[in-house]
């Protein structure tokens, strides 16, 4: 059985959307910006889809979306174009927990002269809007703040965050990536002025994004050339994938409620079940703000790594949220900002679902864990009671090349 948990990676493109994107590659390939009509009506095309994003994400007026090649662009554009727009302040306010498209940015900004407040969360992931609101000064040139967290999916309150800083009357971009087609973002009705989103997490194709830039904002543009995009963001538009993007957000908004619902449902099948089975095992992050697909749960004394393996040969697609260096896991940033012991760092494990996924699958996944995790917490004990287990698994335990850390 071939069992795909890993949604807040990527996922799957709906057949419908792939269906309303094929004529653009074959029959309607004009393009949008030329005179004659056979392009122009491609160019009513991109705006149909235009439309489609705005209703997804709630904004009033579809002008506000600016079409873009992924959420990495997004996140660069609003926050590189906010500095630039305000080219005496040198101060820029995020957290730590961010996606490394916000993250490794701002540590690049801190690099080049700027200051960074790196915003800190408690243990459940919950953002210190103290500090948020400490943070703020006459210098803040820009603050980015992520709806939801794709390692934990756990939910910011934006009514709140946004409030805060509109009352300092700071630029304020959210990275909603994770939250859009999961959640309903009505950024039109929340003091936001920038915020992206990324096709492939609600089905749609990799390499299209959108970046709402509220009316009124000073917006110098990314990447500059032509006229695209009433020249916020030149480049000659992805046609098909913004045709499946703005069809995959119809069907997202269309289907949200009930579709959380069962997903949430098929997600907290998986948790209960999997806390019961395995007993060293627990939650990472609130269960009350949560995405209602992610699932970050740790297996004590053991690596995330390790378990991901185990689950690759029986079928199953997760992740560990962690970034991997030359083969050697480091710790997850967010769960290390949310001060996660040591024993339960390691062991990190995201499972993210979808549309697509089913109780059977849930099942299959329950009945697969707990062996993957008994077998390595038994190697685990046995290395802590010995004290050689780097050594062991150095040398490559029973478990073959799979290492376990106490
Ligand atoms: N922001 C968040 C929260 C994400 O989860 C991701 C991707 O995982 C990104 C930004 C980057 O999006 P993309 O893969 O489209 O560049």
């Amino acid at each position: 059985m071939e069992v795909y948990f890993d949604n807040n990676a990527t996922t799957r493109v709906l057949p419908e959307v792939a269906a309303a994107m094929l004529p653009f590659y074959t029959e309607q390939y004009g393009n949008p910006s030329s005179i004659h009509r056979f392009g122009s009506a491609v160019g009513d095309k991109i705006n149909e889809a235009r439309a489609q994003v705005a209703a997804l994400v709630g904004a009033a007026d579809p002008v506000e979306v600016i079409f873009t090649s992924c959420g990495t662009e997004g996140d660069n554009a609003a926050i590189r174009g906010m500095l630039e727009a305000r080219p005496d302040k040198r101060h820029i306010v995020t957290t730590k927990v961010e996606h490394s498209a916000v993250l490794g940015l701002c540590q690049h900004l801190e690099k080049k002269g700027y200051r960074v407040t790196w915003l800190n969360v408690d243990h459940e992931g919950a953002l210190d809007l103290d500090q948020l609101r400490r943070a703020l000064t006459d210098d803040t040139a820009v603050v980015s703040i992520m709806w939801a967290n794709n390692e934990t999916g756990v939910i910011f309150p934006m009514d709140e965050i946004a409030e805060i800083v509109r009352a300092k009357g700071i630029p304020f971009h959210v990275d909603a990536v994770q939250a859009a087609g999961r959640i309903p973002l009505r950024v039109g009705e929340l003091p936001i002025d920038l915020m992206t989103i990324s096709g492939h997490k609600f089905h749609a194709p990799k390499g299209v994004g959108a970046l709402y830039v509220r009316r009124g904002i000073t917006f110098p543009p990314f990447m500059i050339g032509g006229h695209q995009e009433r020249n916020r963001r030149a480049g000659t538009e992805n046609v098909a994938s913004i045709i499946g993007m703005g069809r995959a957000a119809e069907i997202a908004l269309g289907r949200m409620a009930e579709e959380s619902a069962r997903v949430k449902k098929l997600r907290d099948r998986l948790e209960a079940l999997l806390l019961e089975s395995c007993p060293d095992s627990r939650v990472n992050g609130t269960k009350e703000h949560r995405l209602p697909n992610t699932l970050n749960i740790s297996f004590r004394y053991l690596e995330g790594e390790s378990i991901l393996v185990l689950l690759d040969q029986q079928g199953i697609c997760a992740s560990t949220g962690s970034a991997c260096t030359a083969g050697s896991a480091e710790p997850s940033h967010v769960l290390r900002a949310m001060g996660v012991p040591a024993d339960w760092l390691q062991g990190a494990v995201r499972f993210s679902l979808s549309r697509f996924n089913t109780e059977e699958e849930v099942n299959y996944v329950n009945e697969k864990v707990p062996l993957i995790v008994q077998r390595l917490q038994g190697f685990s004990a046995l290395g802590r009671l010995s004290g050689k287990q780097q050594s062991e698994s150095d040398r490559g335990s029973a478990s073959g090349t799979i290492g376990v850390r106490g």
